[in-house]
């Protein structure tokens, strides 16, 4: 099982209160962003194309866990940016585990054996490393030699010194179905993780390699390519079974991201992790003013290919509450790789993309700029830390 009994009652039972409360929109999943910096430059991120003012800002130990208690969610995700380039993960990790909120530290894996020793096993307490394929391919994905390597020997030591431990990939239009079922098959037996977050790329305005983004059907088709392949083999996903599904290709969904709510530098992001189209100053406003009904497939130009779980995790685990029996099917009997796709949501009342990127960032540049004192500390103390890498 990819996702320990003890997490599961965990998130079932605040799931349950949530409904027994009427909260129709509540979060699963925090993702808490606590540094936009990182120690690679991959080409299909849309992460670190900032100028160093904003490269350089961090959250503090008391703004993570501050939106930790704030947001409520069980989960709490760390991506970045690199989050082990943070001087005081350590103690933000733990101030979460101490919370007992499951906590997923996202990495490149580059600095994870270096700094194991921070961190202490913990039921709560997941690295969640970024692989996007085996050697070859993760290795040009992440433009960088040798990184494969690296990640691959963190892992072990994780697993050696009591982990618990993710790998967490990307899937672009350059993978083939059995380079990636050759992949699954080296995570879940020779790698020995708990489980895979397998998900397609998001085309990032931001990222430099566009082209190598795929659009929905070529994700479905893959995704089904891919499992086709699976045989008898033991591959342990994280995702819900139902997202897997959608994957597939076999379910229409909509996109809930009030189901995971990002926090990061600039504030509480609109309306997801992957689209930044305005920042609200604490949850609750998050919450109560964003127009959600805006966004997502169907709503959105930029939300037409998106099938990333911070959309579609939380309506696959609304869907499975809803109909137990549905993903108990496809539990039992697999997911079905042939045949017609569940429709898609028509695209023809979506509103076209606003670009309101650049202007956002040049406020918060200009905020920024306005505390030149900090600015200055803030950049010599991210040379230490990029150096430590
Ligand atoms: S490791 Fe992650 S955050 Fe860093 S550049 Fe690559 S995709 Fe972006
Ligand atoms: S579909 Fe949902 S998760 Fe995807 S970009 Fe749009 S709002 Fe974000």
């Amino acid at each position: 099982m990819a996702v320990p009994a003890i997490q599961q009652l965990r998130v079932g039972a605040y799931i349950l209160k949530q409904k027994l409360r009427g909260i129709d929109k509540y979060p699963l999943v925090l993702m808490l962003e606590p540094l936009f910096r990182c120690n690679l430059a991959c080409p299909g991120c849309g992460k670190i194309d900032y100028e160093d003012s904003i490269l350089n800002k961090r959250l503090s130990i008391e703004d993570c866990l501050a939106a930790v208690d704030e947001c409520g969610a069980p989960v709490v995700s760390i991506p970045g940016g690199e989050p082990l380039l943070h001087k005081d993960i350590d103690k933000i990790v733990a101030g979460i585990v101490a919370r007992k909120k499951f906590v997923y530290l996202c990495t490149n894996g580059l600095l994870l054996e270096k700094k194991l020793h921070l961190f202490k096993p913990s039921q709560f307490l997941t690295f969640s490393v970024h692989l996007d394929g085996l050697e070859a391919e993760h290795d040009r994905a992440v433009n960088q030699p040798g990184t494969f390597q690296r990640a691959v020997a963190a892992i072990h030591a994780a697993r050696k010194a009591g982990f618990r431990v993710n790998v967490n990939c990307t899937l672009f239009n350059t993978m083939k179905a059995e380079d990636a079922a050759r992949f699954f098959d080296f995570c879940s037996n020779e790698l020995d993780v708990e489980g895979v977050t397998a998900a397609p790329g998001y085309a990032y305005e931001r990222a430099p390699q566009q082209s190598h983004f795929l659009n929905r059907t070529r994700t479905k088709q893959l995704f089904r390519d891919v499992l086709k392949l699976k045989g008898e083999s033991k591959w342990r996903f994280s995702q819900s079974v139902l997202y897997m599904d959608f994957l597939a290709g076999n379910q229409t969904y909509a996109c809930t991201p009030w189901g995971t709510p990002t926090r990061n530098v600039f504030g509480w992001q609109r309306p997801c992790y992957l689209l930044g189209e305005g920042y609200a100053h604490s949850f609750r406003e998050l919450m109560d003013s964003t127009e959600w009904s805006r966004y997502g497939t169907g709503n959105y130009e930029k939300c037409a290919d998106c099938m990333v779980h911070c959309g579609y995790e939380g309506t696959a685990v609304n869907d499975t509450l809803r109909h137990p029996w549905k993903a108990l099917k496809v539990k039992l009997f697999g997911f079905r790789t042939d045949g017609p796709m569940a429709p898609d949501i028509p695209l023809t009342h979506q509103r076209p993309a606003e670009f309101v990127f650049e202007s956002l960032i040049k406020t918060m540049s200009s905020e920024i700029d306005k505390d030149p004192g900090r600015s200055v500390e803030r950049k010599k103390r991210a040379r230490v830390e990029s150096s430590a890498a």
